[in-house]
């Protein structure tokens, strides 16, 4: 299994000279898996619009179905999904899973006067699958399994286990005012690699960022013990954190757990 992130950037999209290293796209992760060609996604933020390019590309290289899970309905999340090529050409197909009533999501997103075409003009053979906690996706070999996350509208963690090897992603959620989230510590536990929420500095978290969603880095490694995860990736950049920033943040936090990382536009994990 590969984790590609093809964007990592919370709330908004951002370019220019002070985000080169971090990048700026919107959450848009690649799993690749180890059992099918098939290709595996989550959340169509802007990242999913390079994807889809390079996906429509090497079209002859893989399998044409496209399996895509939005862990919410956020704009950050979604706004890439009109840009995503494979789902205008008719040799694509397109899953899309979600807990929440995915076609009226992306149908509101692209009716008049939002944009200029409608989700009837992607032409790839589609498919909307409503996900429920209770029971895990198949997909080749591997299992998708999600729980609900805490965070306005509510968001869903994903995990996928595969041959042994494990990823979770949980993004955006906002910890516990006390404690730990348990039920994600136990959803995440022995996992090779936890995706993580540190949309912010705890600075900034206590100067009015409570009941936005989003956690911290502290929060992050405090969740991260507590599962017993192998590495953790600090995920959702706030767009408001130049490279500087987020040096010094990938920095301060490695001082208390050295193993981490956070997370940029074009790295890939390998388990
Ligand atoms: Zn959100």
């Amino acid at each position: 299994m590969q984790v590609v992130f093809w964007g990592t950037r919370g709330s908004i999209p951002v370019s220019g000279p002070k985000y080169t290293e971090f990048g700026g796209n919107t959450p848009c992760l690649q799993i690749k898996l180890a059992s099918t060609t098939d290709t595996m996604i989550i959340d169509s933020g802007s990242g999913i619009r390079e994807l889809g390019l390079q996906l429509a590309r090497t079209a002859d290289l893989h399998s044409r179905a496209v399996h895509l899970f939005l862990t919410h309905a956020h704009w950050d999340h979604i706004q890439g999904f009109p840009f995503f090529v494979p789902s205008y050409i008719p040799t694509f197909s397109l899953d899309i899973y979600c807990t929440k009533d995915a076609k009226a999501i992306l149908q509101n997103q692209m009716r008049p006067p939002f944009f200029p075409v409608t989700l009837d003009a992607m032409l790839a053979k589609r498919g909307f699958h409503l996900l429920s906690s209770d029971a895990g996706v198949p997909l080749g070999e591997a299992t998708v399994r999600n729980i609900p996350l805490p965070h306005p509208q509510e968001s869903t963690a994903f995990r996928i286990d595969e041959h042994g090897h494990s990823v979770v992603f949980a993004t955006d959620t906002e910890h516990h005012a006390e404690g730990i989230n348990e039920t994600l510590a136990e959803f995440a536990r022995d996992a090779d690699v936890l995706i993580y929420d540190a949309q912010y500095t705890s600075e900034e978290y206590k100067a009015g960022k409570q009941g936005w969603g989003h956690s911290t880095y502290m929060e992050a490694i405090k969740l991260a013990r507590a599962a017993n995860v192998g590495r953790l990736v600090l995920y959702s950049h706030d767009p408001g954190h130049d490279d500087e920033m987020l040096l010094a943040i990938e920095n301060a936090a490695k001082r208390e757990m050295p193993g981490l990382v956070a997370a940029r536009d074009g790295m890939i994990i390998d388990l």
